[in-house]
């Protein structure tokens, strides 16, 4: 009896302590939940703070950015305006100063460039602080760093020609168009500047190309026009690729064509040793200047000067 009480006692006591046990557990698994609970929401807030205050970074950058971006804007366009009043002033001034001057002078320079008269030129054109037009000719590195000069000092830049043999130019209307825009990209290439201004071999009113195509000419005169380029021919020839030997003869075949009133678009060329043209040029000017000339390099705004065909 006694065994059999204890056993019960003892078996009402384990029960007891697994109650206990249960509980206990229990408790700790609530408890742990709630833990969890608490970091995975401390967590959460913290990831939204992170990704709130990243995103109104990103947006005070982004508004940053946009201030500097107009910022910038507003000083291109300030400066463009600047620049573009400066233009419009210059222009004026020139007008002003065509419309009381004698007459005006293009110098116009063909054939070229050349490594020993280019540079010369070049030089006495920036030290009597006017401007002329390089009709531009063949294409080598040694040239293209002279029409990049040119280009620099701000002389226009006239297409010639990639070459100047008449039998290949004057095949056709197309071949002459040929050789006009090979040196035309080609230029584009070194300086950026796209020259739509041209000067045709042996100018507009030459006889040799009937030689080769007859007519041509006559096609060529609309073509270049229809094409988007403009030609230009020539009232005052130096003559220095004919007949004119010396500086002398040179100046005196210019300053004998100068006319009053009109543009003056002077031939002349800075081909390899033209000795007679370097050394008249300085004349040349001078005589212009003390005679109420203006000396202008031809622009996209210059009235055409051009020849009557012949060639046809
Ligand atoms: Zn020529």
């Amino acid at each position: 009896m006694l065994l059999k009480e204890r056993m019960l006692k003892g078996k009402e006591q384990l029960l007891k302590y697994r109650y206990i046990l249960i509980v206990v557990l229990g408790i700790i698994i609530i408890l742990l939940i709630i833990l969890f609970g608490i970091i995975y929401k401390v967590n959460a807030n913290n990831k939204q703070n992170v990704a709130l205050n990243e995103e109104e970074q990103n947006n005070n950058d982004v508004m940053l950015v946009d201030m500097d971006t107009k910022n910038e804007l507003k000083e291109e366009t300030k400066q463009e305006q600047k620049q573009e009043q400066e233009q419009k002033k210059e222009e004026e001034k020139e007008k002003e100063e065509e419309a009381s001057a004698t007459g005006i002078i293009y110098l116009t320079f063909d054939d070229g460039p050349s490594s020993d008269t280019t540079p010369q030129i070049l030089d006495i054109l920036e030290q009597k602080k006017i401007k002329a037009t390089f009709f531009v000719l063949h294409y080598s590195n040694q040239n293209e760093e002279l029409i990049k000069r040119e280009a620099s000092l701000g002389e226009t830049i006239g297409l010639h020609g990639y070459t100047h043999a008449y039998d290949q130019v004057y095949q056709s209307a197309d071949t002459c168009m040929e050789n006009f825009r090979k040196i035309q990209e080609q230029v584009y290439q070194s300086t950026g500047v796209k020259s739509n201004i041209v000067r045709f071999p042996g100018g507009s009113s030459n006889k040799i190309s009937k030689k080769y195509c007859e007519g041509v000419m006559t096609d060529l005169t609309t073509r270049v026009v229809n094409e988007g380029f403009r030609y230009f021919d020539w009232n005052v020839d130096s003559d220095d690729a004919g007949k004119a030997k010396n500086s002398e003869q040179v100046y005196n075949n210019v300053v004998s064509s100068l006319k009053a009133n009109r543009s003056n678009v002077v031939l002349m060329h800075d081909f390899t040793k033209n000795e007679g043209t370097i050394n008249a040029l300085p004349s040349i000017i001078d005589y212009g200047i003390n005679n109420g000339y203006v000396f202008r390099k031809i622009t996209d705004d210059t009235p055409m000067v051009k020849h009557v065909v012949i060639n046809n």
